[in-house]
């Protein structure tokens, strides 16, 4: 599916209805993971903001700069944890790696959510959902989401 927003409010309310989504959708075998790719400033930290308060996480997401990765609590119902990575600074995957990612992406009640997913591509699940964000004008993007689960619908 194709999208197309006119501000950052407009991103995150896109975020926010497909977070309610998966909130309502049945855990899978393994986490539930989406690869965002876009270029500096495309709106990826935007879209996850929009994405955690839908989830009722009440901390400001700010993108783990020198964090690599972060958690957040979730209280509804099988979803445990929301993990938000940020691969920008990341040299290899093999750095996410050693970090226990697998067990992350192994676990149901996870929903982890990566920024420059395409530094990272060979670990990713093979399921995963794609959202590609492209910067088209000051305040206008195309977010592209391809969801191997009907997610996008
Ligand atoms: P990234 O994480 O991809 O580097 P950020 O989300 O940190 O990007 O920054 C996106 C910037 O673009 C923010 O300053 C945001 O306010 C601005 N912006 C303007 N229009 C939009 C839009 N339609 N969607 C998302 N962000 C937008
Ligand atoms: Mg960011």
């Amino acid at each position: 599916m194709i999208f197309k927003t006119v501000s950052p409010k407009e991103t995150q309310k896109l975020a926010a209805d497909l977070a309610r989504k998966v909130a309502k959708s049945k855990p899978q075998k393994h986490a539930c993971v989406f690869a965002l790719e876009g270029e500096l400033g495309a709106g990826k930290t935007t879209f996850i903001q929009g994405f955690a308060k839908a989830l009722k996480i009440k901390q400001k997401i700010t993108s783990p700069t020198f964090v690599l990765m972060r958690h957040y609590k979730l209280g509804t119902g099988n979803w445990k944890l929301l993990v938000h990575v940020d691969a920008f600074r990341l040299k290899d995957w093999r750095d996410l790696a050693s970090l226990g990612i697998k067990d992350i992406f192994a676990d149901p009640g996870n929903i982890v959510l990566i920024e420059w997913a395409e530094r990272v591509r060979p670990i990713l699940p093979k399921k995963h959902t794609k959202i590609h964000i492209d910067h088209l004008e000051k305040n206008t993007r195309k977010i592209t989401i391809i969801s191997p689960n009907g997610l996008s619908q």
